[in-house]
C-alpha cells in the first residue's frame, strides 16, 4: 500500500493511518503544529552551532557547571515536559503516550527525543523501586505538568567501554557511618548531562566482580546542603543529537540512593536500557519517515530528462519501497510497544512474557536503526550534489541516525543480547507463535526449525553467524507485525 504524501509528510497523519485514530491524536497534531511554527528553526540552530558552552564557574566562583544553550532550546524542552512527554504516561498508566509523543519530537529532532527518553526512565525507576521517601521526594518533580519539571539522566557507561559494563564500571558505592551511600567514580557518556536527577550503575564495596555486582542508584545534581553533588568535566563535541548534552561526568562522594535491591541490580540495569531502545525504536522509525518525505518532497520538485525524478520508474520503484520499509519498521516498533505495555511494572523474577519482550526490544532498536541509517544516506542520494550541503538539512539525518545506532547498547549488543534470550529464556519460541495467525504456517515452522539448528551449534558458531539471522527474523517479526496492524 502507498502512502499519500500529506501522510509522509506528517508524523501524526502516518501514525494515524499505521494504527487508527488515537485518543491523543489532537495533542500529538497540536505538538506537530509547535514543532513547525517553533521547533523546527530552535533545532535547526542548535545543530548548527555545535557543542553548547560550559559556564563552570559563577562571578562568585562558585562552581554551577551550568550547560548554555540559547533561551529558545529551553523553552522548547520545556514544552515537552509540559505537554505531557512524562507525566501523561503515569496519568494513563502506558507509556504509549510517551512513545506516540517522541514519534513526533523525533521526526523533527531524534536527538530531543533523549531528555524525554531518560527522564522517562529515570521515573519509572523511582516509581518502581524507590522507597517511600524518595518516591514523595522525587517523583512529584519529574512529574510536574509544567516546564519546571525536574529532568532525569541514565549514566552507565564508563571510558573502558560500555558494552561490557561488567568489566568496565569502576564507580564504587560505599555506606558510610551514617548508611547513606555515597559514589566515587567517572561516568564517560553522559547523556542529558544537566539533569536533576540521574540513574546511575556501580558496584558497593565489597560486591561481586561482573555484572552481578553492580547496583543502581539515584544521584541529585545538587547535595542536600546546596552545593554540586556531581560535576562536568566537559561536554562531547558530538557528530550529531546536539539538542542533547552528552558529557562526561564526576562524582566523587556523590550523594545518592540505592535503588531496589542490590543483588538485582543488573536486572534494574537492563529494565532501563530496554524502555529507553523502545522509544529509541520510535526515534529511528520516525527518522525514517523523515527521511522518505524530503525525498518525497524533493523528487516531485526536482526535473531531470523533462519529468520529476520521482516519477522515473527508478526513483519511483525506489520510493515504494522505502515506503514499504517505513511501514515494516513501523509495525516492529509499534509490537515492541505493546509488549512493553504489558510488561513495564514487571520485576524480577520476569515472567516469560517479559523474555519475549526483551527479544522483540533488541530485534525492533536493531532493525530500525539500520533501517534509517540506509534511509537517511539514501535520501542524500536523491537530492544529489545539495544533499551534501549543510545548508540543505539532509545530511543531518545522516548524522542524527548513526548515533541512533550506537546508543542504548550497538547492534552487535541487540543481536547478541536477542542471542542469549534465546538462548536461555526460548523467547523466539512463543514470538514466532504468537504470529501463527498472521504468517503463513511454513514460514512459522521454518523459523523455529532455523532457530533450533542456529542453537545447536558451539558458542563460538553461534555468535560469529548471528548477523543474518538475526537480520531475517527482524524481517519475518516486522512483517508479521505489519500484517497483524493490517488486519485489525
Ligand atoms: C551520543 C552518545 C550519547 C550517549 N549517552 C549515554 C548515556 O547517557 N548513558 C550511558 O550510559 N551511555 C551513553 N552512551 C554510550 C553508549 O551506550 C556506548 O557508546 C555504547 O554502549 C557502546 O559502548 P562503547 O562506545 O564503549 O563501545 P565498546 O563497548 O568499546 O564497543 C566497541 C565495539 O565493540 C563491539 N563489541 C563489544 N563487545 C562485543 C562482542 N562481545 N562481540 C562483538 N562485538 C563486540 C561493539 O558492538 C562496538 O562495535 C552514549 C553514546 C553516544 C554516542
Amino acid at each position: 500500500m502507498s502512502i499519500p504524501d500529506a501522510t509522509i509528510a506528517s508524523p501524526s497523519a502516518f501514525v494515524e493511518q499505521m494504527v487508527g485514530e488515537l485518543s491523543l491524536q489532537p495533542d500529538l497534531l497540536d505538538w506537530e503544529q509547535y514543532w513547525r511554527d517553533v521547533g523546527s528553526d530552535v533545532s535547526a540552530s542548535v545543530d548548527r552551532a555545535g557543542t553548547p558552552h560550559v559556564r563552570m564557574f559563577d562571578a562568585l566562583g562558585h562552581r554551577i557547571d551550568e550547560i548554555v544553550y540559547p533561551p529558545d532550546y529551553w523553552h522548547l524542552l520545556g514544552e515537552g515536559y509540559r505537554r505531557g512527554h512524562i507525566w501523561r504516561a503515569f496519568d494513563e498508566g502506558s507509556p504509549m503516550p510517551f512513545l506516540l509523543m517522541g514519534y513526533v519530537t523525533s521526526f523533527f529532532d531524534p536527538g530531543l527525543f533523549c531528555p524525554y527518553t531518560v527522564s522517562m526512565a529515570t521515573a519509572v525507576a523511582v516509581g518502581k523501586y524507590g522507597d517511600a521517601a524518595l518516591k514523595s521526594q522525587v517523583l512529584p518533580a519529574l512529574l510536574r505538568a509544567d516546564a519546571n519539571a525536574w529532568q532525569g539522566a541514565t549514566w552507565m557507561t564508563e571510558a573502558a567501554g560500555g558494552s561490557d559494563l561488567g568489566a568496565a564500571v569502576s564507580t564504587v558505592a560505599r555506606l558510610n557511618a551514617n548508611g547513606q551511600w555515597r559514589l566515587t567514580g567517572d561516568k564517560h557518556f553522559c547523556s542529558n548531562a544537566g539533569a536533576d536527577v540521574a540513574v546511575v550503575a556501580a558496584r558497593p564495596e565489597g560486591a561481586p566482580a561482573g555484572v552481578r555486582g553492580l547496583a543502581l542508584f539515584l544521584v541529585p545534581r545538587m547535595r542536600a546542603d546546596g552545593t554540586l553533588n556531581v560535576t562536568l568535566r566537559r561536554l562531547k563535541d558530538k557528530i550529531a543529537t546536539r539538542s542533547v548534552p552528552t558529557g562526561e561526568i564526576e562524582l566523587r562522594d556523590a550523594e545518592a540512593w540505592l535503588l531496589g535491591s542490590a543483588d538485582v541490580g543488573v536486572y534494574l540495569i537492563l529494565e532501563t536500557l530496554n524502555l529507553s531502545r523502545v522509544a529509541n525504536a520510535f526515534g529511528a522509525v520516525a527518522l525514517l519517515q523523515r527521511a522518505v518525505a524530503e525525498a518525497t518532497a524533493f523528487g516531485r520538485a526536482r526535473v531531470a530528462f523533462e519529468r520529476p525524478i520521482a516519477d522515473h520508474p527508478l526513483l519511483a520503484a525506489e520510493l515504494d519501497s522505502r515506503a514499504m520499509s517505513l511501514r515494516r519498521a513501523f509495525a516492529l516498533a509499534w509490537e515492541a510497544a505493546r509488549r512493553l505495555e504489558e510488561v513495564w511494572q514487571e520485576r524480577p523474577r520476569y515472567s516469560k512474557r517479559y523474555h519475549e519482550f526483551r527479544l522483540v526490544a533488541h530485534l525492533a532498536k536493531y532493525w530500525t536503526a539500520e533501517c534509517a541509517i540506509e534511509a537517511t544516506r539514501w535520501a542524500v542520494e536523491v537530492f544529489g550534489g545539495a544533499g551534501t550541503l549543510a545548508e540543505n538539512r539532509v545530511e543531518r539525518w545522516v548524522r542524527e541516525a548513526m548515533i541512533l545506532a550506537i546508543w542504548e547498547g550497538t547492534p552487535h549488543r541487540q543481536m547478541l543480547d536477542g542471542l542469549e534470550v534465546a538462548l536461555r529464556h526460548g523467547a523466539h519460541e512463543p514470538l514466532i507463535d504468537s504470529f501463527r495467525d498472521v504468517a503463513a504456517a511454513r514460514d512459522v515452522d521454518a523459523w523455529r526449525q532455523r532457530w533450533r539448528d542456529h542453537l545447536a551449534q558451539p558458542s563460538d558458531a553461534r555468535e560469529a553467524t548471528i548477523t543474518p539471522i538475526f537480520r531475517d527474523f527482524a524481517t519475518f517479526v516486522a512483517e508479521a507485525a505489519l500484517a497483524r496492524l493490517e488486519s485489525a
